[in-house]
C-alpha cells in the first residue's frame, strides 16, 4: 500500500508526524508538493520568501534523494494533482501536517472531504505547534486575547518530549513531475545576494543555526536580546516558519544541553521558551481571529484618522533614507538580508504607524514581501501590536523613541555604523542625532530627518484623542 506524503510548510524529514506515520502504516511512501500560491488567497508568498522556498525545497528534495527518493513537484490545484498523484502512483491515502491560516484552513478541510469522497484516506497531524489553537481556552471556554493568561496556560503543559525519529522510507515511483526550477520561486534580477550571504534554508540550516544558538547566544538571551548589534538571538524565525524544525525538537535540543548545569550558569531558557510562546500566541489569535489580518483586532480603531497613503514617504521608509538612524539601519538590514532584530522591527513599525502616521496595512505589506520569515500569525500580532490596535497591544500613546532606543539598544553604535556606511566614521554622540551637525549631514550625504519626531509624537497622540472623542 502508498501514502503520498503531501508536504507544505513542515519541509522536513525528522520529527515529521504525517511523514512518519505514513512510513508506519504503508508500504511505500511518495513525498509530493503542490505548487499553488493563488490557493493561499492574498497571503501568496513574498518575494523573499520564495527564495526561501525554493532554496528549502531543494533541500529537501536533495536530503529524500539520500534516502533513495525523490521530491514529486506539482503545480496547478491543488486537489486535482494529489488525486491525479494517488492515481498514477497507486496510494489510497494523503498524509499531511496542518497550516493555520485561513485560507488554508478552508482549503484543507474542502480537500480532506473531497478525498475522502473519492474513497482516499486523508489524515492530517500537528508538525508546527505545541498546542493547537482549539486545545487551550479560557475559564469562559473563549479564545485568549491577552498574551501572560495564554503563556500561564500553556507552559505547564510543556515537557521536553523526545521528537520523533526520521523514519525509514521506501518509495513510490511518481510519474509526470515538473521541476523546481519551473516553479520560477527565484528572482530574475538577481537582488538576493545578501540573502544567499546570509542564510542556509532548509532542515540541516535549522539545526545548525540552534546548535550555534545553543553553544553560544542562549547564555545571556535575556540581555542580549535586545542589542542589535549582537547574534544575540537565534535567528529560528525562518527555519520555524518553514517547518524546517519543530518546536518540540527545539525544546528538546535545548532542554538536554542545559539541564545539567548547575542553576547559576544555567542558560536563559525559560525566556527563551517564552518568545516562542508568543508564536503559539499569534497562532492561537489568528485562528480565533481570522478577520486580523486586515481588520483592526481592537473594533475602537475604526475611528482612528491614519494619515493618506503617501508613496513617496513609503519609499523613503522601505528604502531607509528616513534620515533616522536606527530605522534606516533596520530597513536597510531588512533589504540586505531578508530580516530585521525584532527591538528594530517594533521601532521602524512605530515610526510608519505614528510619526509617520500611515497604516499598519502599509507596514505589514512590505514586511510580507520582504521578510524570510514573513508568516501571517507573527506578523500580524507584530504590526496590530505596535500599532496599537492589536490583541495585548502596546498602548496607543507608547510611542518608541528612535534617538533613545539607538543610545539605549546600540550604545556604542555598532549597528548603526553596520548598516549605515555614510555614517561610519560619525562620532558618538552625533551618530545617534547626525542632524546635529549639518556639515556631517553635507560630508556623508545622509539625509536630513523626514519629520520632525518630538512634534509628529504630538500629532500622534492628538489623534489617538480625537478618535477617543470619537468612541
Ligand atoms: P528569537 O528571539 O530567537 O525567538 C525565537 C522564536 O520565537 C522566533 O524565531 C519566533 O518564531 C518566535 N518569536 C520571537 N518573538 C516573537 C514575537 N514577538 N511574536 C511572535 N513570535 C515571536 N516574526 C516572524 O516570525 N514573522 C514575521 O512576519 C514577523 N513580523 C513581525 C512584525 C513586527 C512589526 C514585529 C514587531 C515583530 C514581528 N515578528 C515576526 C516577531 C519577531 O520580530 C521575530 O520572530 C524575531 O525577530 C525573529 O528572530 P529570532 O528567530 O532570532 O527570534
Amino acid at each position: 500500500m502508498t501514502a503520498l506524503v503531501w508536504f507544505r510548510r513542515d519541509l522536513r524529514l525528522a520529527d515529521n508526524p504525517a511523514l512518519a506515520a505514513a512510513c508506519a502504516e504503508h508500504g511505500h511512501i511518495l513525498p509530493v508538493y503542490v505548487h499553488e500560491p493563488d490557493e493561499e488567497g492574498a497571503w501568496a508568498p513574498g518575494a523573499a520568501s520564495r527564495w526561501w522556498l525554493h532554496h528549502s525545497l531543494a533541500a529537501l528534495s536533495a536530503a529524500l534523494k539520500q534516502q533513495g527518493g525523490g521530491l514529486h513537484i506539482r503545480t496547478g490545484g491543488t486537489l486535482d494533482n494529489l488525486v491525479t498523484a494517488c492515481r498514477a502512483a497507486g496510494a489510497t491515502a494523503v498524509y499531511w501536517n496542518r497550516c493555520y491560516e485561513p485560507a488554508l484552513i478552508e482549503r484543507d478541510k474542502h480537500i480532506k472531504a473531497a478525498l475522502r469522497e473519492q474513497g482516499i484516506e486523508a489524515k492530517s497531524f500537528n508538525a508546527a505547534l505545541w498546542v493547537e489553537p482549539w486545545q487551550v481556552a479560557t475559564q469562559q471556554d473563549g479564545p485568549y486575547r491577552v498574551f501572560t493568561p495564554f503563556w500561564r496556560s500553556v507552559r505547564p503543559r510543556l515537557e521536553p518530549q523526545e521528537p520523533i525519529p526520521m523514519p525509514a522510507m521506501r518509495f513510490a515511483k511518481a510519474k509526470h513531475g515538473v521541476t523546481l526550477k519551473s516553479l520560477e520561486l527565484l528572482p530574475r534580477i538577481h537582488w538576493d545576494k545578501g540573502l544567499r550571504e546570509t542564510w542556509t534554508p532548509g532542515e540541516q540550516g535549522a539545526l545548525e543555526a540552534l546548535e550555534l544558538f545553543a553553544d553560544d547566544a542562549l547564555n545571556g538571551y535575556a540581555r542580549l536580546r535586545d542589542l542589535p548589534a549582537r547574534h544575540g538571538t537565534s535567528r529560528l524565525s525562518p527555519h520555524l516558519h518553514f517547518g524546517e524544525i519543530s518546536p518540540r525538537q527545539i525544546h528538546h535540543i535545548l532542554h538536554r544541553q542545559t539541564q545539567g548545569l548547575a542553576a547559576k550558569r544555567r542558560p536563559d531558557l525559560e525566556p527563551f521558551l517564552r518568545e516562542l510562546g508568543w508564536r503559539e500566541f499569534a497562532h492561537h489569535l489568528l485562528f480565533h481571529f481570522p478577520q486580523t489580518p486586515t481588520d483592526n483586532f481592537n473594533p475602537g480603531f475604526a475611528n482612528f484618522r491614519w494619515a493618506k497613503p503617501d508613496e513617496a514617504l513609503l519609499e523613503r521608509w522601505r528604502h531607509g533614507r528616513t534620515g533616522i538612524p536606527l530605522v534606516d539601519a533596520g530597513m536597510r538590514e531588512l533589504w540586505h538580508t531578508g530580516w530585521m532584530h525584532n527591538r528594530v522591527r517594533m521601532v521602524v513599525a512605530s515610526f510608519l504607524t505614528k510619526n509617520l502616521r500611515q497604516h499598519w496595512h502599509e507596514g505589514a505589506k512590505w514586511f510580507w514581501d520582504t521578510l524570510v520569515d514573513a508568516d501571517l500569525a507573527n506578523n500580524t500580532l507584530g504590526w496590530q501590536w505596535v500599532a496599537g490596535c492589536g490583541a495585548d497591544a502596546a498602548p496607543y500613546f507608547r510611542v518608541f523613541n528612535p534617538v533613545s532606543q539607538a543610545q539605549k539598544f546600540d550604545p556604542q553604535g555598532g549597528y548603526l555604523r553596520r548598516w549605515l556606511p555614510e555614517l561610519k566614521d560619525a562620532p558618538l554622540p552625533l551618530l545617534h542625532e547626525p542632524w546635529k551637525d549639518g556639515s556631517l549631514l553635507s560630508r556623508s550625504g545622509y539625509p536630513a530627518p523626514m519629520v520632525d519626531l518630538a512634534q509628529s509624537r504630538r500629532d500622534a497622540l492628538g489623534a489617538y484623542q480625537a478618535m477617543r472623542g470619537r468612541d
